[in-house]
């Protein structure tokens, strides 16, 4: 595992450890070259996914992609680490379990709105503005309305807001 800070190829293992699910292992490295420190995540994968896109690309299931767009929403809710990591495994154990080698990235975004509507309404209007296309833009409004009558607005944090908020934890 070359250093990504510096590309050194000797890096040194410090400390592994399982994640709390147990469905990963946590190892903390440091660089034989600029001594930066880092971590590499190892887990099981049991297929190989591609996703299908909405222009017909076809590109390999990014789990981390999945994850990003997951903690973005997830961001300043009262949800914890490792829980957005169990939101994540799901979702991938889902994927894998379907049985399609293919998997079209509006499944995939479905799945995810599933499983941030169940924990989070705040997180699942995040996500859904940003996963749905803008020419929803009139049926996401209702959504919004349905999901908090007369509360529309009050489910974004205005421009801004969520930048100040307490807990600058990365
Ligand atoms: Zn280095």
């Amino acid at each position: 595992m070359n250093c990504p800070f510096c590309g050194h190829e000797d890096t040194q293992v410090k400390d592994s450890r399982s994640t709390e699910d147990g469905a990963a292992i946590r190892r903390r490295r440091v660089c034989g070259g600029c001594a930066q420190r880092f971590t590499t995540i190892e887990r099981v994968q049991l297929r190989e996914l591609v996703v299908t896109k909405m222009d017909g690309r076809r590109v390999p299931f990014d789990r981390d992609k999945l994850a990003r767009s997951i903690r973005i929403a997830l961001r300043k809710r009262p949800v914890e680490e490792d829980r957005q990591e169990r939101i994540v495994n799901g979702l991938v154990r889902q994927l894998e379990a379907s049985g399609e080698a293919e998997i079209s990235s509006s499944r995939i975004g479905e799945l995810a709105m599933d499983a941030l509507h169940s924990i989070d309404g705040v997180a699942y209007v995040r996500f859904a503005s940003v996963y749905r296309d803008f020419r929803e833009v009139e049926a996401f409004s209702k959504l919004l309305t349905a999901m908090r009558p007369g509360e529309e607005g009050g489910l974004l944090p205005p421009p801004g807001e969520h930048e100040k908020d307490k807990g600058t934890k990365k």
